[in-house]
């Protein structure tokens, strides 16, 4: 339910926002293809009634001959009523697949431009300090046998690893205290498929399709590999009413994730930065629209908690418009300090989707107030009101493996385990080399 008529009378505002997101929609194709569909739905409403006139008239006495033309023109109506239905579905599909490279408008705090136009919001720790010459996750990675890069290059191709010995203790421990530190501030915790199909990535905002799709799509099918779990998790009450009660609902879901990384070249590509799969913990909210600006504090908040547990060195920036997704009304990125990398790089990102997503997946609520209403029932959309959605990392393990290796390194070559990840890694406290 892409609010088209909006779109329509609010045209100035949606150029100027495609302008500032470097969007290459066609706004103009986009409302000549509704003003189209508009008409066509007319036509198809003025042959209906005459259908029903003729078939009216049908019941009645008649003389044959008169019941002869009747019958001929009823057949016209039919024939034309059924070219012009046939019209009125391509048109509408055409017209969504115009319509999905619109983004969402645009919070009016976020700065306008390039990625380097973001403003950082928060600051937090400082670089450590070394005393010897610091190594990058992949040197560590080796000495330490944490990981096969050759072997899964063999196996699958570039851009994939296998985490052996101490690593997978570290991934296994930064999901399950991620996702319990989570559940206590009251998530409701999910795994979810990982295969999904194209037309809920697309709901989503993602587009599976195309030469520069981040999708991997299955051949022979309607279905996709997930990039995030954002997907899925968005899709769980699709095409839904739920009741304002149950609102906000709160969820942490883990997932593999899998990207093309299509466009990534000149990118970081080295070790465990950017790969094809990755194991991440998201959090999701679905809530009422005047409360999503306030859900979007609060995930960054979680993350700022998770990552300063950890001890990481990090700022958070409120993300230019050209950066934004096409869901995202606003979006926060965390950078932490990689010290081996020797820059910052980006390990979470939070996002506040509006009603981008719960549009095109039909997921609404019915206010308290309207509970009076005498139409109210399954299915009677009158007086629902779209969820907004939110999204935000709370653990994409690869950069976090990247941020610790790098980060707590020690002279020796061992790499010291923070605190809070020790009970989830069966107490270790070093991975010393063997
Ligand atoms: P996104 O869903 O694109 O906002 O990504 C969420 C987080 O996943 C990012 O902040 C990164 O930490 C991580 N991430 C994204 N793409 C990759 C990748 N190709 N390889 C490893 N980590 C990734």
């Amino acid at each position: 339910a892409i609010d088209f008529k909006w779109i329509r009378d609010n045209k100035a505002a949606v150029a100027v926002n495609l302008k500032n997101r470097n969007s290459n929609a066609n706004l103009e194709l986009v409302l000549g293809l509704y003003e189209r569909l508009l008409n066509l739905q007319k036509e198809v409403e003025r042959l209906r009634a005459e259908r029903n006139v003729v078939a009216n008239k049908m019941k009645g006495k008649l003389e044959p001959s008169e019941r002869q033309k009747l019958i001929e023109e009823g057949k016209n109506l039919k024939e034309g009523l059924l070219t012009l239905e046939e019209d009125l579905l391509r048109l509408t599909d055409e017209l969504q697949q115009e319509a999905q490279c619109i983004p969402n408008m645009t919070h009016p705090h976020v700065p306008i431009g390039e990625e380097d136009c973001s403003t950082v919001r928060k600051m937090v720790g400082n670089p450590r300090n070394f005393s010897f010459l610091v190594k990058d996750h992949l040197q560590l990675g080796k000495e330490l046998d944490l990981f096969d890069f050759d072997a899964a290059a063999e196996v699958s191709g570039s851009k994939f690893y296998y985490l052996k010995n101490e690593a997978v203790m570290l991934e296994l421990g930064l999901i399950n205290w991620t996702v319990s530190e989570v559940m206590k501030r009251g998530f409701i915790p999910l795994t979810t498929p990982e295969i999904v199909r194209s037309s809920v990535v697309e709901k989503c905002g993602f587009q599976p399709r195309g030469t520069n799709t981040q999708v991997y799509s299955i051949e022979g099918s309607d279905q996709c590999l997930i990039g995030t779990a954002e997907i899925p998790v968005g899709g769980i009450h699709m095409d839904s009413i739920l009741a304002e009660s149950s609102l906000p609902l709160k969820y942490v879901a883990f997932s593999h994730c899998f990207r093309t990384e299509a466009g990534a070249a000149g990118t970081a590509t080295r070790g465990l930065y950017r790969v094809h799969q990755f194991s991440k913990v998201e959090m999701f909210i679905l809530c009422r629209p005047d409360e999503s600006d306030s859900y979007h504090e609060e995930l960054i908040g979680i993350e700022e908690d998770l990552f300063s547990s950890l001890g990481f060195h990090f700022k958070t920036l409120d993300m230019a418009s050209v950066d934004l997704g096409a869901p995202a009304y606003r979006k926060f990125d965390v950078e932490a300090w990689m010290p081996g990398l020797g820059r910052y790089g980006e390990i979470s990102s939070a996002s506040n989707c509006t009603d981008y997503q719960s549009r095109r997946l039909g997921i609404r609520y019915r206010p308290e107030s309207s509970s009076t209403n005498p139409k109210k029932g399954k299915g009677n959309l009158a007086s629902t009101l779209f969820v907004h959605t939110l999204n935000a990392t709370a653990c994409a393990v690869p950069r976090m493996i990247v941020c610790l290796l790098e980060n707590y390194q020690q002279e020796d070559g061992s790499v010291v385990i923070p605190e809070p990840l020790r009970p989830f890694m069966g107490g270790l406290a070093v991975i010393t080399p063997k």
